[in-house]
């Protein structure tokens, strides 16, 4: 028998049934990582689907052609046909459209917690195939989104490191402008647009167990969103995996959460299970 607090194996890889005890782990997270933003800040659930109209809008079926799960069913020919949703890859995809059109009179920020789904190559410790994250979104000024950016991703480190998780920091590519070539992936490199925060999340298994991009005003642009500035409103987004941060706690505090430091079950709301 696994233990309590586990990912349980199917058939499918990079596809978990969760246990109890790891929900419990997630279910602290999540509460804490709701925290973490502003109390009045407007809080989303998504499904695990999305229109593909917007997937497609916003061109991440050309960017990760490989990493996009589309939805058949039959049609009344008898006939398989693509649907009109596909499986969601990032939370932040949802809030975009919700600003299609309009002025925004102020910076506006928001969360999302998303069921996403990627058709990752690989199965190692951490990449999961259908996992779930939490996201911040905000639309707003280009200086401002940065310094939001960067400003809550130095939260998020300490926060994480009070849970025992030190973290690195590092620039990487943005997925959100695609493979790209080798030059175009150099000069995001070079902006910033994309900062991971990584962590052990397996012996010798280092993965993002968060990450902050910059979108610049791509998302604005498409959406035709203004910004309080009256300007094409620039975004950013903040992510966390939720399986990726349990998988991490696990790793670092032991596979038996009861015998974690009292702090930590504490924050995370795990005292009741004692
Ligand atoms: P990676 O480089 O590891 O593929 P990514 O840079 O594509 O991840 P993002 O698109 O920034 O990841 O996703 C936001 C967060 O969602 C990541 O920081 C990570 O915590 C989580 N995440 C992304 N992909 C996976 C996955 N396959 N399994 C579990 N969690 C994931
Ligand atoms: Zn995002």
């Amino acid at each position: 028998m696994r233990p309590d607090s586990a990912l349980v194996h199917t058939p499918a890889p990079g596809v978990y049934l969760s246990t109890r005890g790891f929900e419990s782990i997630v279910y602290g997270l999540a509460a804490a990582l709701a925290a973490l933003g502003s109390d009045d800040l407007q809080q989303l659930r998504t499904p695990p689907v999305i229109a593909r109209d917007i997937i497609e809008k916003v061109g991440y079926h050309r960017s990760f052609p490989h990493l996009l799960g589309r939805v058949y069913a039959k049609t009344d020919t008898g006939l398989p046909a693509e649907s009109d949703v596909v499986l969601l890859p990032a939370g932040c995809y949802c809030v975009y459209p919700l600003f299609a059109g309009v002025r925004l009179a102020v910076a506006t920020e928001l969360s999302i917690e998303a069921t996403c789904f990627r058709q990752e190559a690989g199965a190692e410790v951490g990449r999961l195939r259908s996992f779930r994250m939490r996201e911040f979104v905000r639309l707003d000024t280009a200086e401002h989104c940065l310094s939001w950016r960067d400003d809550r991703l130095s939260a998020a480190r300490e926060w994480l490191a009070g849970l025992g998780l030190e973290t690195e920091s590092t620039v990487a590519n943005d997925p959100f402008f695609g493979a790209g070539n080798r030059m175009m992936r150099a000069l995001q490199r070079e902006r910033e647009l994309k900062i991971e925060l990584l962590a052990e999340v397996g012996p010798g298994q280092v993965q993002a167990i968060g990450s902050g991009n910059y979108h610049t005003d791509q998302f604005g642009r498409l959406f035709a969103i203004a910004g309080p500035d009256g300007e094409v409103a620039h975004t950013a987004c903040l992510a966390f995996g939720y399986e990726r941060l349990a998988l991490a706690l696990l790793h670092r505090h032991g596979a038996d959460p009861h015998r974690w430091p009292e702090r930590i079950r504490k924050d995370l709301g795990l005292e009741a299970t004692h």
